[in-house]
């Protein structure tokens, strides 16, 4: 039977050669590895030397769209991006919403590699009838919302991927936009295009996604609208204040964290003032979604005359309460100026609160900081340091390195806190051992989202809720939690969805696209073959096993969480992450997948 669901095309572009040539994909491929992040994950490690610099034209970007993409299947729309990573030296894998995901399919591709350098500018154009690599000499130098305005004028149907200035820059953690402001966001996938002179990517196109067997997806469909509408966070929280609507609960859970992660200590009168609840009474236009999303988490905001997207929880906590900052606009006024120029909010306040600590602390002085006093709390600051960042004038040079580089060029790197390079985001790993194990294992460094989002099962696990700070159940659990969360990145679907359900309703509606059986079983077998794939990447371009780890603050600084000092010791992180290789049947201490695994997953070959 042809499956359902695929064009079976995949796009590879060669930017050296200037040339264009369409692939069909081989339906065992398809089969194994469904789409997004699994099928864009083994093309990339088939394809790419993993010793190459990321930044060099042998690096490769493959950006993969799933079979329920093109479908009526909610929040199905997300594209993935798989690359090696600028500030990781590691894979880079990252997940976006917005809609462009959706064109690509409808221009009758699944997948798109790019590889090679381009001599100048270039934008990629891909209709059904046609793709071509043109010039963007008059975009290059551009805004993402600029840019996206002049490739979309007199085509209302095009939807555009593009970087800002900060990718052009190869800024270390710049993002590659879409729809303006949704973001791959994490590990500087905006350097690797801007390294290729990739400035952007247009789609545009009419090809319906089929589906096999009708009834058997609506069934599915109909059970995860069904379960979606029921459950609280997806219910009510997200659609009502957005994911910053998660800042109280997350303080309340003494898990968020304050200057550099030096505590979890804040007013709660501050607290509110970057609350979902003020984001709603203040700033608010509108709620949006990405396609085809009925949780719609999105806020479209305006602050003294400006309009723009969010600020989501993650910048909200980075840029503020982690930088000493509870003034609402002049985040909200840094959040849009990232989505403008490209660069990942997260690493940006991580960078930016490890500057201020290291200011702080006397160890460097305005003579290194261009004058600008790097103090916490000082949110007049935010957007020229932003600005600066991106252009690399400057502090800003060093700042768009990422902190690890930043601190170690001042001989104290403990000060970064980063795992594999990547800064941290806003959940303290000293509240939640999970979360932090989860941290320590992500492929890609400390990525809440490739690292399980331990969060949802602590907080909102209903059954599956486990304790906080359990050494024993953490390391299956996160196993588990990165699992699902391979397959949500490889169905193309939003991570959200987990605060209502699991994979049930998935299978059923994966099966009635392609035509195909999936089970759960499928989905959990094809989750070991691609963290396998990319253990081995990480391994071949030079991970070691104490690169799963914390930094140091971590283990000897304590904060209280429920009336405990508490801190997740050496020793802790020692047995976490041992017991962790274990349940993935990778050796203890190096973390390397044995032969026995990789022929019960199929991929002795590798
Ligand atoms: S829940 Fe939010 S991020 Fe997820 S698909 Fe919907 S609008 Fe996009």
């Amino acid at each position: 039977m042809k499956q359902g669901g695929v064009h079976k095309k995949l796009l590879e572009i060669d930017l050296t050669r200037s040339t264009v040539h369409t692939r069909r994909i081989k339906d065992r491929l398809l089969k194994d590895y469904i789409g997004g992040r699994a099928l864009a994950t083994r093309i990339f490690f088939d394809a790419v030397n993993p010793s190459c610099d990321p930044l060099s034209p042998e690096n490769i970007v493959v950006i993969a769209a799933s079979p329920l993409t093109g479908t009526t299947a909610p929040t199905a729309a997300r594209g993935h991006m798989v690359f090696k990573s600028p500030l990781t030296g590691m894979i880079g894998s990252s997940n976006c919403g917005g809609s462009w995901a959706y064109y690509l399919k409808s221009a009758g591709y699944d997948i798109i590699l790019i590889k090679g350098r381009s001599q100048k500018p270039a934008l990629i154009d891909i209709k059904p009838e046609s793709v071509k690599i043109g010039s963007a000499e008059n975009i290059w130098g551009l805004n993402v919302h600029k840019t996206t305005d002049i490739l979309t004028r007199k085509k209302k149907r095009a939807r555009i991927l593009c970087i800002g200035q900060a990718g052009e820059n190869c800024v270390r953690f710049s993002s590659v936009m879409n729809d303006k402001n949704r973001a791959y966001g994490r590990g500087g996938p905006g350097a690797v295009f801007g390294s290729k002179h990739l400035k952007a990517i247009r789609v545009q196109g009419d090809k319906k996604t089929d589906i096999k067997k009708e009834e058997a997806f609506r069934a599915g469909k109909e059970q995860a609208e069904y379960i979606m509408k029921a459950a609280p966070i997806t219910k009510r929280l997200l659609k009502e204040l957005g994911t910053a609507g998660l800042i109280k609960l997350i303080n309340l859970m003494e898990m968020l964290p304050h200057k550099n992660f030096q505590d979890n200590v804040h007013q709660d009168k501050d607290i509110n003032e970057v609350s979902g609840e003020k984001i709603k009474k203040d700033l608010l236009k509108r709620p949006g979604a990405c396609f085809g999303c009925p949780i719609a988490c999105q806020r479209h905001t305006s602050v003294d005359g400006k309009t723009g997207e969010g600020p989501e929880y993650e910048t909200l906590v980075m840029l503020g309460p982690q930088c000493g900052i509870y003034d609402l606009k002049s985040i909200t006024k840094a959040n849009y100026l990232c989505n403008e120029l490209g660069l990942d909010s997260i690493s940006m306040g991580g960078t930016t609160a490890c500057v201020m600590e290291l200011f702080e602390k006397g160890i460097i002085n305005k003579q290194d900081t261009d004058g600008i006093p790097f103090l916490f709390g000082r949110s007049d600051m935010l957007e020229e340091t932003i600005r600066r960042t991106a252009f690399r004038e400057g502090i800003g040079d060093r700042i768009s390195e990422g902190s690890y580089r930043f601190a170690e060029l001042f001989h104290n790197p403990s000060y970064s806190m980063s795992v594999k390079k990547m800064e941290i985001p806003a959940y303290d790993p000293r509240s939640s051992f999970t979360q932090g194990l989860g941290y320590m294992t992500s492929p890609t460094g400390a990525c809440h989202l490739r690292g399980g989002y331990a969060v949802s099962l602590a907080f909102f696990g209903g059954a599956k809720e486990i304790p906080r700070f359990s050494l024993l159940q953490s390391p299956i659990a996160i196993r588990n939690m990165q699992n699902l969360g391979i397959i949500q990145d490889s169905l193309g679907i939003c991570r959200f969805t987990g605060f209502a359900f699991s994979t049930e309703p998935w299978s059923r509606m994966l099966s009635g696209v392609t035509g195909y059986e999936y089970s759960s079983g499928e989905f959990v077998q094809m989750a070991g073959r691609v963290a396998a794939l990319e253990r081995v990447f990480n391994l071949r371009a030079g991970l070691t096993y104490p690169d799963d780890s914390l930094p140091p603050r971590f283990s000897s600084q304590p904060i209280t969480v429920q009336g405990q000092k508490t801190t997740l010791s050496q020793k802790a992180q020692s047995k976490m992450r041992e017991d962790y290789y274990k349940a993935r049947g990778w050796s203890v201490p190096e973390g390397i997948p044995s032969k026995k695994i990789l022929e019960s997953i199929e991929l002795e070959e590798i």
